[in-house]
Parts: C-alpha cells; structure tokens; sequence
C-alpha cells in the first residue's frame, strides 16, 4: 500500500533539504519522481532550493492545479515511484485528498513537506488536511534560540519586530519569520 506522508515544522527546520536527499536517493537507485512546490513561493519559478544548496526542478501547483489529473497524465506516461511535494501547507483539501488518491488508486507514494502553523498559531489549510488524513506524520525538528524544538513561525517587520495581526501568506521571504518555541514566540508577542 502505498501512503500519504506529512513532514511537517516549522520554518528553516530543513523542509526543503530533506525533500531534496529523498529526491535524491530515489533518483539514484534508478527511480522517477516527480516534484512540485507552490506558484507562490518567492524563492525561485520552478524550482525548489535548500539553503545548504541542493536545488530541483519543480511543477508548480497553485489552487486550481488538479493534481490527480496532472500527476496521473504524467505516470501513465512513464510511472513515477514517488511524488514530493513542498510548501504542502498551501494546498487546498481537495488537492490533499487528490493526493490520497494517487496514493490508493494509483500506488504512488506521495511526501507531503510543510508549515505546521502560520504566525498566530493557526493551521495552513493544507497542513490541517493532511494532519487530519495522512498515513504518516512525521515532525522535522528545528530550534529555537534557547536550544528547544521551534515550533512556531513569528512575523518580523523590516525592523525586526513582532507582527501580530495581517494575511495569513505574505509574499516576503524566509527573512520575516523566525522560528521559536511557544514560550518565546509568546514572548516576543508579548513585546
Ligand atoms: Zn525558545
């Protein structure tokens, strides 16, 4: 049976970077994969980068993308082995449940990469789907200036403090958030 993954974090925890090596092994052993990211993200048309260096061609996805079709077309074309995916907390639920079932009907592995939480704590759509129906979860960890897990997202302004209020997707960069944990992101709300 083939499963839906969630590895899910907060940011800089190596999201991108673990899609990449497990891009990578695939690859290696001779085996296709086909990588999407979000139209959305900044960093880059097309592609997904890490910041240690490893970079992919990716599809890109936005709300309207209907990934049973395209990843569907594209496997019965030349089968794929396992679909990664990154920036997962923007799909929608219907594109996760598009996802489930590339996993059972066409046995495709599919891993799922993503925020937990957006900066006021709250789950990205995507991230709620697939914390709800995915096979496996699986928590990446990053870390907090104190040395705790991060969990947290907080908003900076372009002077470095604390945004409480706002969309829940600013087109910004990885340079506006910082990861922490609960106490300190409370804290730094806290002012
Ligand atoms: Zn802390």
């Amino acid at each position: 049976m083939a499963k839906l993954y969630f590895y899910y974090a907060s940011m800089n925890a190596g999201k991108s970077s673990t899609l990449l090596q497990a891009d990578f092994n695939y690859r290696e052993r001779g085996m296709r994969t086909m990588v999407w990211s979000a139209r959305l993200d900044t960093r880059g048309e097309g592609m997904v980068r890490s910041r240690i260096g490893l970079e992919a061609d990716a599809h890109l996805y936005d709300p309207e993308t209907d990934l049973w079709q395209a990843i569907r077309a594209a496997h019965d074309l030349q089968p794929l082995d396992c679909v990664l995916i990154d920036e997962a907390q923007f799909l929608t639920r219907d594109q996760v449940w598009q996802c489930a079932r590339l996993a059972d009907e066409a046995g495709m592995p599919v891993v799922c990469y993503g925020l937990r939480t957006d900066f006021q704590g709250e789950l990205f759509p995507g991230s709620a789907a697939l914390l709800g129906i995915a096979d496996k979860l699986v928590e990446l960890k990053g870390v907090c200036h104190c040395g705790r897990k991060a969990t947290m997202n907080l908003r900076v302004d372009e002077t470095g403090h604390a945004v409480s209020a706002g969309e829940q997707t600013e087109i910004g960069g990885n340079e506006r958030y910082v990861a922490l944990c609960r106490k300190h992101f409370t804290s730094a709300l806290a002012g």
